[in-house]
């Protein structure tokens, strides 16, 4: 495993002096010494970018898609390998971490796919005498920061459909989890993919991050993470007028109707809550479920999540990890604390377990009842595995409480699905899974709206954020071909 950054193509030293420890969340042990790379580095590369632009937005498309396919098929091919460097850094569970690498290949073969997006259209701009073309053309230089709780998916999530649209890309990851970062940079190059078309930098992220802002080389920015950051960066963004993706944080809400097949939302909500120790952003942070069926589905969810193994994602048997931090620890607790001086009442779990030789990291399966929206938990991301539920008497309440967020990234519906799908139309989210626990699909659109952020990525609705539209407006000359 490499443990320095790539520039243009080659294995580099950070220019700071100093470096940073990359530690396991399961034990606390040092995994990796990183060099730290700061303003420097990071002018470095988006020259390294700037310098293999011309040539990669000139080759065909069906060629820079030949480079994302090799590079899907060898990450396929090393899918172990690469979900234990994911799991060593980020703690969720092998098998997790495994379904990680095949969604970051699923997000490079999409991309490669999306060649509809890049052919040049005639079309009728009611200019008689007058030829109209649009002709999609990539934006330049991307600048891409992703955050620690997928680190290779939500890299591939952005470098693939900038690569593939002809955009070459300095790239940022999350201080937890650089390795996986510097895997997928590896593995591109392996793929073929030209020396300085992706650039992997990481250490000192405000100096890396405002490089990047005043550079008016780079055209793009696109960040998932907090809205906080994500806020910092826009202003940051407005100074030389990039254009920006945001995939900021969610509060989704989990809607169990009236008529709903209980155990299958029992399923539902276990899958969607807990995967990644519930730190995903499309995590479902509130459960509204009908006042008929909240005792069963209450009292069958606290059962299914006694059951999930808690401890380090090297088990096998392992189905919740650590969390990735003692600051995450901290804020779970609290939000555990709040709703229950609020109220609220503990069904199962509740703190973390001590695991003999372990940092105190693994936060409990829990599900609290009767919560309601005045609750901490209710109003922001816990980001941990808590799973808090209120009773609700109608659908229309269930709407209004979920819409009554200023987040709006993901929202799920459980029910019969005509009535399922029609109050999922009425969520103010961008993602809605009805009657499916994990929506998120690389051929799809994925994003959301409000303080989750705005932009899509996946399918042809990702590729779009990389490309500008040139509109040639061609009068002939007479006499001319
Ligand atoms: P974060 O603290 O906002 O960090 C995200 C990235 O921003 C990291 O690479 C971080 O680098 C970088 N960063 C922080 N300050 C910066 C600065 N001043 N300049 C440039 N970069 C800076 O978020 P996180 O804790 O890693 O991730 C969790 C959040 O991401 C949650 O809110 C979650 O909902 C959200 N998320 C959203 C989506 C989505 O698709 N909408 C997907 C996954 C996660 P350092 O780590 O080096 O500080």
């Amino acid at each position: 495993m490499r443990d320095r950054w790539l520039i243009n193509g080659a294995w580099c030293d950070g220019d700071t002096g100093s470096t940073f420890d990359v530690r396991d969340p399961a034990s606390d042990a040092i995994v990796a010494t990183l060099p730290c790379a700061g303003e420097k580095q990071a002018t470095a590369a988006v020259d390294a970018a700037s310098r293999a632009l011309p040539a990669w937005a000139a080759l065909p498309f069906d060629t820079r898609a030949e480079h994302l396919r090799r590079a899907a098929d060898a990450m396929t091919a090393a899918q172990r390998e690469l979900a234990a460097v994911v799991t060593q850094e980020c703690g969720k569970p092998l098998a997790e971490a495994e379904g990680e690498v095949r969604y970051a290949a699923d997000y490079l073969r999409s991309a490669a796919e999306q060649s509809q997006a890049l052919q040049q259209e005639v079309f009728d701009a009611r200019r008689p005498g007058v030829r109209a073309i649009a002709v999609p053309e990539p934006v330049g230089v991307c600048a891409v920061i992703t955050p620690w709780n997928f680190p290779i998916a939500m890299l591939a999530r952005k470098a693939a459909p900038a690569l593939a649209a002809g955009c070459t890309v300095v790239a940022k990851p999350a201080e937890e989890t650089p390795l996986s970062a510097i895997a997928f940079g590896e593995l591109m190059l392996q793929a073929g993919v030209p020396a300085g078309a992706l650039n992997v930098v990481a250490g000192d992220a405000p100096a890396i991050g405002a490089a990047w802002l005043a550079d008016p080389r780079v055209r793009k920015l696109s960040f998932t993470g907090s809205t906080e950051v994500g806020r910092m960066l826009m202003r940051g963004a407005a100074e030389q007028v990039i254009r920006c993706s945001m995939e900021l944080g969610g509060h989704a809400a989990f809607i169990v109707l009236e008529g709903a097949d209980v155990p299958a939302a029992v399923q539902g909500a276990l899958a969607a809550k807990f995967r990644n120790a519930g730190q995903t952003c499309i995590c479902p942070n509130r459960f509204l479920v009908h006042r008929s069926i909240a005792g069963a589905f209450t009292a069958q969810l606290a059962l299914a999540a006694a059951d999930l193994m808690v401890g380090p994602g090297t088990d096998p048997a392992t189905r919740v990890g650590p969390l990735i931090n003692d600051e995450a620890v901290r804020k779970v607790r609290n939000h555990v604390a709040d709703a229950l001086q609020r109220g609220a009442r503990l069904v199962v779990g509740g703190d973390t377990r001590r695991l003999p030789n372990r940092p105190d990291r693994f936060f409990e399966p829990t599900v609290l009842a009767d919560c309601h929206p005045e609750m901490l938990c209710f109003q922001e991301e816990t980001f941990g595995p808590v799973a808090p539920v209120m009773a609700v008497s109608q659908s229309a309440d269930a709407v209004r409480i979920a819409n009554a967020s200023p987040w709006g990234l993901a929202g799920y519906v459980f029910g019969p699905t005509a009535e399922a799908e029609r109050v999922a139309r009425q969520l103010a989210c961008g993602v809605v899974g009805v009657n499916e626990p994990a929506p998120s699909n690389a051929y799809a659109p994925f994003g959301g709206v409000k303080w989750s952020g705005f932009g899509r990525e996946g399918g042809h609705w990702g590729i779009g954020e990389y490309l500008t539209t040139k509109y040639l407006a061609v009068r002939e000359q007479a006499g001319t071909p």
